[in-house]
């Protein structure tokens, strides 16, 4: 039995081989925590585990996805992360326990690249792919979406390959899985020819953003932006490919102005009106950035700040009148200070990935680590769920199997695969037993 040395999650300070997650919201004490060396190893630990199993990545979720009393499996001491690239270089097969920042070194290494990221590249591959990951701009699904094969060790601890040539009928569910269907060892993803992207940042006013928003996704290969709490400007970001020469003009500081937003808040949250009239001088005054690199080096970023998170993704034609109304119901949450993400993603044809059937708008609100965060249950989820927003399943939520039912049309069918490959329930923890409407027996 080896610790893992995940990234983010992993063994808390206390001990008592307790498991937590990057936020620390999610901590429980499984019976071991294994670190299979090769995919043999793997398949015999499935096969010889006493309990129940649940695999784990980096442990970025918000969700107690991971969770469990048997034994937890990370696949971080399985070497390796390009494992093979077709003749015309436009898929890979990597390993599914590196990390997107690994891969994405490796994949540069090898003149390619992946087509988008989310914010962080510190994630498995696995394990950002299991919940639908995604980062912005319209030509873009979520990372799950380029998954054209997969091969993952199942409850009775088979290999079983899915793609074009065998299995096939399972893609679209084991694109999107949560660690349900078995554990994902490898996965042949569509890349592209490494590339460079020009960043650029502005604070606009907000009323204009919520104007320009639609036209600026046109127009950017990747745009997003940032409403603050208490604030009538928007910090807007977006990103272009381009072959110019490396530069950085301006240099933004997202952990000073986290602080800098918190401490405005714990001086003024007694006065709304003084607080929003010197966060719109402080927002006017932001530096901007004008930034020419290297693809992933500019998509990720570092998050340095510990937060909870809720996101849900609404359907286009209602994202905007969602985060409006979101932005006004801060107005009356003094303690709230973080800025609220909005990123649009692309259709995909996953069973359960929330961009089943239609693009959407993805608003993310964020609390800070140790606040209270009930009031994105009662104020912020009502709002998102009357939208027909659906959650990010890495992130809060509140939802259970009657709910996710009525808001995916393939919810039954990847119920049904999840049963066949796991019927007695190797692979269930309380969360996911809630999400799929399983009883979960001793
Ligand atoms: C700071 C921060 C920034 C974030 N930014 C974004 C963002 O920009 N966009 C976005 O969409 N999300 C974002 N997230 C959410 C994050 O991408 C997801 O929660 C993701 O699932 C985390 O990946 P992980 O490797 O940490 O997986 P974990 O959280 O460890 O696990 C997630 C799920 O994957 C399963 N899993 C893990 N490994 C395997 C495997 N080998 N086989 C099968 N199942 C497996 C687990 O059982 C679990 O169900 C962010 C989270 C944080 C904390």
């Amino acid at each position: 039995m080896s610790k893992p040395e995940v990234d983010g999650g992993g063994p808390d300070r206390s001990g008592l081989n307790r498991w937590s997650n990057w936020s620390g919201n999610v901590s429980f004490r499984p019976a071991q925590i294994s670190s299979p060396r090769s995919v043999e190893e793997l398949v015999e630990l499935v096969r010889s585990a006493p309990g129940r199993v649940r695999p784990v990545g980096s442990g970025h979720s918000f969700t107690a996805l991971a969770a469990t009393e048997g034994t937890l499996v990370s696949l971080h001491e399985i070497e390796g992360d390009i494992l093979s690239i077709d003749s015309n270089a436009s898929r890979a097969r990597l390993n599914a326990g590196a990390s997107l920042h690994q891969l994405s070194m490796a994949l540069e290494h090898h003149g390619l690249g992946f087509k988008n990221l989310g914010d962080i590249d510190v994630q498995s591959l696995a394990g950002a792919t299991a919940t639908a990951t995604h980062g912005t701009g319209m030509g873009f699904p979520c990372l799950s979406a380029e998954i054209e094969e997969a091969t993952l060790v199942t409850a009775s601890g088979e290999l079983l390959s899915i793609g074009p040539g065998a299995n096939s009928e399972l893609l679209h569910a084991v694109q999107v899985s949560l660690g349900a269907l078995g554990i994902v060892v490898d996965a042949t993803v569509s890349v592209r020819p490494a590339y460079k992207l020009h960043r650029t940042t502005a604070v606009r006013p907000l009323s204009d953003t919520l104007v320009d928003a639609m036209d600026l996704w046109e127009a950017h290969r990747n745009y997003e932006f940032f409403t603050l709490p208490f604030c009538d400007y928007a910090f807007n970001v977006t990103h272009d490919e381009t072959t110019e020469a490396d530069r950085r003009v301006g240099k933004g500081d997202d952990e000073a102005s986290l602080r800098d937003l918190r401490r405005l808040r714990t001086l003024l949250s007694w006065s709304s009106p003084l607080r929003r009239l010197i966060l719109n001088q402080v927002a006017k005054r932001t530096a901007t950035e004008d930034v020419v690199g290297t693809s992933w080096r500019l998509l990720a970023n570092e998050r340095n700040t510990i937060f909870n998170e809720m996101e849900y993704h609404i359907p286009v034609d209602q994202g905007l009148d969602a985060l409006a109304e979101v932005v006004h119901a801060i107005d009356s949450l003094r303690d709230v200070y973080f800025p609220v993400e909005c990123r649009r993603t692309a259709a995909d044809e996953s069973w359960l990935s929330p961009f089943h059937g239609g693009e959407r708008i993805s608003i993310a609100v964020h609390a800070g680590r140790g606040d209270d965060v009930r009031w994105l249950f009662d104020t912020i989820e009502p709002i998102m769920r009357r939208r027909g927003g659906r959650p990010h399943w890495g992130k809060l939520h509140s939802l259970s199997a009657p709910d996710l039912r009525d808001l995916y049309p393939e919810f039954d069918r990847f119920s049904r695969v999840r049963r066949e490959l796991d019927p007695h329930g190797v692979f269930l923890n309380p969360h996911t037993a809630t999400l799929w409407g399983e009883a979960l027996d001793a």
